[in-house]
């Protein structure tokens, strides 16, 4: 592995982040201190067209098919050779059934072919919806949700049309014209007001984009031993730490795999423990 600014083949190249919602800003510092290159914001791309949280667009693809969509739009649109894109997924997170946040950060390397993927999950998120009928009932959610840095979405309650989302409030003006609008429109008199989960009213996402930007621009400072890519990293876990009285393999993390996007190189680097405690093993403590 180099250093940063060895023999880093992405100094001053400039990489083309495709969103409508101001993500380049939150890796730009990663890429311009780690690799010394330019991320420079496209909204020639309507990124809007994959998907929307409001679900006034539904999503049809995968979040990686997403992400690589919009970075390969990205670059087409700059016409540059190097492209970024995320994707954010709110909901109940795999394993655990629990509501978080995952996002993923994808680079895409066109003149080399090369692919990287760094991705989060966390249980940090802006909150959840609420259904109220005066705005005297949603000032202590405002307080949780971070108002106005996390900004909001207000709609009817019951039935309404897609026209009458109104997305990216961050005033409280603003919020009690939307409120008006949605008790108005809906059924039962009501409106539903929910966090707006895109990355430019959203601060818990802004922080998960810097620290993806900044792993993502680490893997691609770090070069393969074998064949000198840049993108060599971490990309797998194996689990099955031996417990320490009997030795039988748990679920707690062994070793980590490292692998090189471009040829067939692998490398298991042990973690530093060597064995896990009994309270960990499915014999022992089952
Ligand atoms: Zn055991
Ligand atoms: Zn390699």
């Amino acid at each position: 592995m180099t250093q940063p600014h060895e023999v880093n083949p992405y100094r001053n190249a400039a990489v083309a982040f495709a969103s409508l919602h101001g993500k380049a800003d939150h890796v730009r510092a990663a890429f311009a201190d780690i690799l010394g290159a330019l991320v420079v914001a496209t909204d020639a791309v309507d990124t809007d067209q994959f998907g929307t949280f409001a679900g006034d667009v539904r999503r049809t693809l995968t979040p990686l098919a997403a992400a690589r969509a919009k970075a390969q739009l990205g670059m087409r649109a700059t016409g540059l050779p190097y492209g970024l894109a995320s994707e954010a997924s709110y909901g109940p997170l795999p394993g655990i059934g629990i509501s978080g946040h995952e996002e993923i950060l994808l680079f895409i390397d066109g003149e080399r072919g090369l692919e990287i993927i760094e991705g989060s999950r966390s249980l940090i998120t802006p909150g959840t919806a609420c259904c109220v009928s005066d705005f005297t009932e949603i000032e202590s959610a405002l307080a949780e949700w971070g108002f106005p840095a996390q900004g909001l979405i207000c709609r009817p309650a019951v039935g309404g049309e897609a026209s009458d989302i109104v997305k990216g409030i961050t005033t409280e003006r603003a919020l009690r014209s939307a409120l008006a609008a949605s008790f108005q429109s809906s059924v039962d008199g009501r409106a539903l007001v929910e966090p707006d989960l895109r990355a430019h009213h959203n601060p818990t996402r802004q922080a998960v984009l810097t620290q993806l930007g900044l792993a993502v621009a680490q893997r691609l400072s770090s070069l393969c031993p074998m064949c000198a890519s840049p993108g060599f990293g971490r990309t797998g876990t194996d689990l099955g730490l031996p417990c320490s009285d009997c030795g039988t393999p748990t679920d707690l993390a062994l070793q980590d795999i490292y692998t090189c996007p471009a040829c067939a190189h692998r490398q298991k680097l042990a973690r530093p423990s060597s064995f896990a405690e009994p309270l960990w093993c499915p014999r022992c403590n089952p």
